[in-house]
């Protein structure tokens, strides 16, 4: 069924990518009895665990493993998998030299040694990180985040369908961290035919809370959906930002908002790294999906627009989620209220902006933002996060 029938058919949720929702998941005795073996193994990094986890819950349907060499080349040269499903960047498996692959299974164990999933071996094939800079990432420049990650992957990487013990995570964002299945469970029992979901990795202040709100007009619900996985240096830790997101979503009415969080790592690609959030929040059953000024962008790798751009480009039932494109917004003064440049007349001058930089150093300084531009809740935890 396509999107669009589906919509008209007013059927609850989106369809997931490639038409069904993939479920990897590891039974725990299983995953005992496994690890007792002499199986070879490899230890994840923090990233390859947070993708292991989105892959065995479905949030990178319709994958269900790390790509091999045919996968990687077609994702690379032309952002979709062999079959020409959309797909916009490679979720690939390194291995150290050294190991070696030779078992039709490969276990896979976190940081503390545990035990979190299994792949059974397809192929090793030596990954061209440096097409894989350029094309995905646009740069090979080592000084991009992404693209740093990229090039200092092993040469080979290993491929295959995955299984993956989906343990329920802890802590205030542990317990945030729904599966798709589970959002999509929300959404039903809510009744929302309609979801928007928004994408973060910085705190929520009054230019994004205005954005949801903008989008919340227009559908049933909204899913607040901080990514919480690794992220670069200097970001705002993952319990700080999800208190300040606690707060923001006091402003909304609770039937109307869900705050979970996703598990995945940032990569900064841009453009592309757009259209892979759209496609995961497509999984956890949104129906549109908000697309910022340079989002996923890092630097000035990106042009302000271009993922929007790259978005609007692809062939609706292709993509399968709607976009919502917005400028930033800010409090304008004459206007009285919260605007955009689409939407508010009056200069600059009028208009309450900070720079990112301007905010941070005042947080740093432990002085409040403006109201206009922070909630006071929301600037007190950071004031509180930056001094500690
Ligand atoms: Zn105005």
């Amino acid at each position: 069924m396509t999107f669009s029938e589906q919509s008209s058919m007013g059927l609850r949720g989106g369809v997931p990518h490639g038409g069904r929702l993939v479920d990897r998941r590891l039974d725990v005795e299983e995953a005992g009895v496994l690890g007792s073996g002499s199986l070879p193994w490899l230890a994840l990094t923090a990233a390859e665990a947070a993708d292991l986890r989105a892959l065995a819950t479905g949030a990178y349907s319709p994958l269900t493993g790390f790509l091999g060499a045919k996968e990687h080349e077609s994702v690379t040269a032309s952002m979709g998998l062999p079959d020409g499903t959309l797909w916009p960047i490679p979720v690939c498996l390194g291995i150290p030299d050294g190991l070696r692959v030779d078992a039709d299974q490969l276990l896979l164990r976190g940081a503390g040694g545990e035990l979190v999933g299994v792949l059974e071996v397809a192929e090793v094939f030596e990954r061209d990180r440096v097409a894989e800079a350029e094309l995905v990432y646009g740069t090979t420049d080592p000084e991009h985040p992404g693209v740093a990650r990229v090039l200092g992957a092993p040469a080979r990487a290993v491929a295959g369908p995955v299984r993956a013990v989906v343990a329920p995570l802890v802590g205030p964002v542990g317990s945030r961290a729904l599966t798709p299945a589970e959002t999509r469970a929300v959404f039903a029992e809510r009744g929302w035919s309609t979801v928007v979901g928004f994408q973060t990795r910085n705190p929520v202040h009054r230019a994004h809370e205005y954005l949801m709100k903008c989008a919340l007009e227009m559908v049933d619900g909204l899913l607040l959906h901080p990514l919480v996985g690794p992220t670069k240096e200097g970001d705002v830790p993952a319990e700080v930002r999800m208190a300040a997101y606690e707060a923001v979503v006091g402003y909304f009415p609770p039937e109307r908002v869900l705050l979970a969080a996703l598990v995945a790592p940032m990569r900064y690609a841009g453009p592309r790294e757009a259209v892979l959030h759209a496609l995961v929040r497509k999984n956890y059953g949104c129906t549109h999906f908000i697309v910022g000024r340079d989002h996923a962008g890092v630097g000035s790798y990106y042009g302000p627009f271009q993922a929007q751009e790259l978005l609007a480009s692809l062939a609706p039932e292709e993509l399968g989620i709607v976009p919502l494109r917005f400028d930033n917004a800010f409090w304008c003064r004459r206007c009285g209220a919260m605007a955009t440049g689409k939407t508010c007349p009056h200069p600059d001058r009028d208009h309450v902006a900070l720079s990112g930089t301007q905010v941070r150093a005042m947080l740093a300084a432990g002085q409040l933002p403006p109201p206009e531009f922070s909630r006071a809740e929301v600037a007190e935890l950071l004031i509180g996060a930056s001094r500690s």
